[in-house]
């Protein structure tokens, strides 16, 4: 815990957007006013710190924003924020406005620039979790992933529909890099008969045999969810080895792309977001600086900043078990 006294502090969403990023905005910058901080808003991610596009707020400017998706503040992804000139010049405008603490709501990357600003700057950085990936460990919900999960079910099961209309064998592809998390949770939710994700590898000759064995049956109706990461390069590269391999399968391509995004966030995502935004506030008040605030089996958990960006989140073996034992 420090001593040191924050009273003028900045908030700024960065890196990829996340439903309920307002939310933690609006949080934030009521609790800043409620203990009587300043409170600016930065736009555009840390590009806002590096161009000088600093704007004070007050409760009016958060006013309506709760259920919007996006994120007022914008968001971008900053190249000069990686050169120390970048952090100097982002430095030297909070400097000038007399701005001594910030709240950072965004993913693993937005947390290590956080982190290697406050070891050069004495700004103190509080980091919130607002990712559709929930790939962060520290926390077991991140800030967007609910709203995105649901509004991937929502679609798949609609295509379901369509799917059992016609037998088909359809391929979904869900958003997710590096971590299968909207994969997984999309696909069981919607029973898919098979879950494809970067943190495992896909054994292909097994799927083609189940697949096979299904078409000799004539009974070819197969839904299969894949994370744009999964090694197979995503739902159009697994489709064309799918065709290759058993040319007469009634085969579609679905790839939900950015929808997963946006829209209204879900009343999870407005809740964790608000709450972090409080604690944020609460963490910069009582000299508790530096560390991501996360939600571990429902209680407010913090973890610093530097772990936070060193470790993933693991999807359990237990997982994977499930999915196979209910889709068979
Ligand atoms: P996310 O926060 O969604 O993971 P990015 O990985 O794109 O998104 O990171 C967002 C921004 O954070 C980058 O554009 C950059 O400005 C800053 N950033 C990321 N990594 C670093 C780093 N190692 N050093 C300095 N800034 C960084």
């Amino acid at each position: 815990m420090s001593t040191k006294k924050v009273n003028k502090i900045g908030v700024l969403t960065s890196g990829g957007d996340a439903p309920g990023m307002n939310a933690a905005v609006r949080a934030v910058v009521r609790t800043g006013i409620y203990h009587g901080l300043d409170v600016f808003g930065i736009m555009r991610g840390y590009s806002g710190m590096v161009d000088d596009d600093i704007f004070p707020m007050d409760s009016r400017s958060v006013a309506n924003i709760i259920q919007r998706g996006g994120t007022i503040l914008k968001t971008a992804r900053c190249k000069e924020f990686f050169e120390p000139e970048g952090r100097k010049k982002a430095y030297e405008n909070l400097k000038k406005r007399g701005i001594d603490g910030l709240v950072i709501i965004g993913g693993d990357g937005s947390f290590r620039g956080a982190q290697r600003f406050s070891n050069e700057y004495d700004i103190p950085c509080i980091g919130l979790p607002g990712t559709i990936d929930k790939d962060i460990a520290g926390s077991d919900f991140t800030i967007g992933f609910d709203t995105a999960v649901n509004t991937a079910v929502e679609a798949i099961d609609k295509i379901r529909d369509t799917m059992d209309a016609h037998d088909r064998l359809f391929l979904v592809e869900v958003m997710g890099r590096d971590a299968g998390y909207i994969a997984l949770h999309s696909g069981i939710a919607t029973g898919a008969e098979n879950i494809l994700i970067p943190e495992t590898k896909t054994d292909i000759e097994e799927l083609i045999q189940s697949l096979t064995e299904k078409e000799k049956r004539k009974k070819l109706v197969n839904l299969i969810v894949v994370a744009e990461g999964d090694e197979f390069g995503g739902a159009n590269e697994l489709a064309k080895v799918i065709k290759e391999r058993i040319p007469q399968a009634d085969t579609r391509v679905c790839i939900l792309g950015h929808i997963q995004r946006g829209g209204s966030p879900s009343c999870l995502d407005r809740l964790i977001a608000s709450n972090m935004g409080y604690h944020a506030v609460e963490c910069l008040i009582k000299g508790r600086f530096n560390v991501m605030v996360g939600i571990v089996n429902n209680k407010v958990h913090f973890t610093p900043l530097d772990k936070a960006v060193k470790q993933k989140q693991r999807i359990s073996a237990e997982w994977m078990k499930i999915v196979k034992i209910l889709a068979s």
